[in-house]
């Protein structure tokens, strides 16, 4: 069957990632593999009731076809918190509801690639954004993350010497996967070279209101003069995935062509959920909802820091997050730890991590993995990092 198979899925091969997922779910190892939120801090009760709300508030009509951009009222709700929460003045007609951030990333995709385009991703960046640009065949140019982001320097590098790149896809907050946020003046900066070079930022934010310590950064978007930024994030991480609900914001003659696309492939988001959490914002202080969930997530990640400083041998390295899901451990060169999690790592100390290398799009990089810090609670992660760093000790022993 394969041969009638179009050539975007052809070298689509998922099998590692499947097995690191398969593998987490057996419930002998402890994971900290996925980017999962924590089920107990989902407002289930809330959500039930709003759902409740919304039904009974439209009647009917809730059920419905509605406009492709999505329920008015939530987001005029949005455009408030872009300017409270993000420093970006922008208007309902500039914001579209999408299913998930991950609908957002491939309707930008869509929209600017065409097959061979050139674009430029963090290295390492998020996977499922690789997965989703993949599909239209770019050509990647990787540039590396350091303690403050995106590497400024190596960005204005590589778009010096490929001036055709047309897109810069970047997760400047508590990035997926180092954990690592862009500093306000390397934001600046960002712009500032997409405007000379012609270029178009995506900007994806998920994890931008989990912040446990320091102070907030103003969104890229805030300093964008061209409207060549487009902002996205999602309820998936403040409030719960399943409700596949994320939103754009964007520029008028981006965001015309976006709702286009976004028309030809499902019509709409859900409109019932689109209004259960638009009641749900009516009735709840959502940011009361996010201080809860931040206490609980810092907790956390003092857990996995405090047991990777005790536990972790010292020829490797890791970040420190200020927020966000997760933590980036790096290796000494020359180490795989895509073969260590499969030989060693998973039989002998029941963990799982995912490995760098499904996490850069040049795939090269192999010393360094990633760890979520929220699903879990912070006696399992002390557990399960002291079985890691221990048979790492015996392992990276020098
Ligand atoms: N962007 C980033 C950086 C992510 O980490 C995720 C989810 N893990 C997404 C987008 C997509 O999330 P969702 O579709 O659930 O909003």
């Amino acid at each position: 069957m394969k041969k009638l198979f179009a050539n975007r899925v052809l070298n689509n091969d998922t099998s590692d990632l499947d097995n690191i997922f398969k593998n987490s779910a057996n419930p002998a190892n402890i994971s900290f593999a996925g980017g999962f939120p924590d089920v107990d801090l989902f407002p289930a009760t809330d959500l039930k009731r709003a759902y409740q709300d919304a039904i009974d508030h439209d009647g009917p009509a809730i059920f419905q076809y509605q406009s492709t951009q999505g329920l008015p009222a939530l987001r005029q709700k949005l455009a408030q918190r872009m300017a409270s929460h993000a420093g970006v003045m922008t208007t309902a007609d500039n914001v579209m509801l999408t299913q998930g951030g991950q609908q957002a990333i491939d309707l930008v995709a869509k929209l600017l690639l065409n097959r061979g385009d050139s674009m430029v991703v963090e290295g390492p960046t998020y996977m499922g954004a690789l997965a989703a640009f993949d599909t239209y065949e770019p050509t990647y140019y990787e540039v590396p993350v350091d303690n403050h982001g995106m590497n400024i320097q190596k960005l204005r590098q590589t778009l010096q010497a490929h001036p055709e790149i047309k897109l810069i896809y970047t997760v400047p907050d508590f990035h997926n996967p180092t954990g690592t946020t862009l500093t306000a003046k390397r934001r600046q900066e960002m712009v500032a070279l997409a405007n000379q070079y012609d270029v178009i930022i995506l900007e994806d934010s998920p994890y931008r209101d989990l912040r446990y310590s320091g102070k907030s950064v103003p969104a890229i978007k805030h300093y964008d003069t061209e409207g060549r930024v487009i902002f996205i994030s999602s309820f998936s991480k403040i409030l719960s995935p399943a409700l596949r609900t994320g939103w754009i914001v964007a520029d008028d003659e981006i965001m015309h062509e976006l709702i286009g696309l976004k028309s030809a492939i499902d019509v709409q988001s859900p409109n019932i959920t689109l209004a259960a959490i638009n009641a749900y914002l009516d009735h709840h202080d959502i940011d009361e909802h996010i201080k809860t969930i931040n206490q609980a997530y810092r907790v956390k990640r003092d857990a996995m820091l405090k047991a990777l400083d005790k536990y972790m041998p010292n020829n490797s390295h890791y970040t420190r997050p200020a927020g966000g899901f997760f933590i980036w451990v790096t290796l000494p060169a020359g180490m795989d730890a895509n073969q260590l999690l499969t030989n060693v790592v998973l039989p002998q100390a029941h963990v799982a991590y995912v490995p760098a290398a499904c996490q850069f799009a040049s795939r090269q990089v192999k010393n360094a993995f990633r760890l979520n810090f929220t699903s879990l609670d912070p006696e399992t992660i002390t557990t399960g990092i002291k079985r890691l760093g221990g048979l790492l000790q015996t392992k990276l022993a020098v």
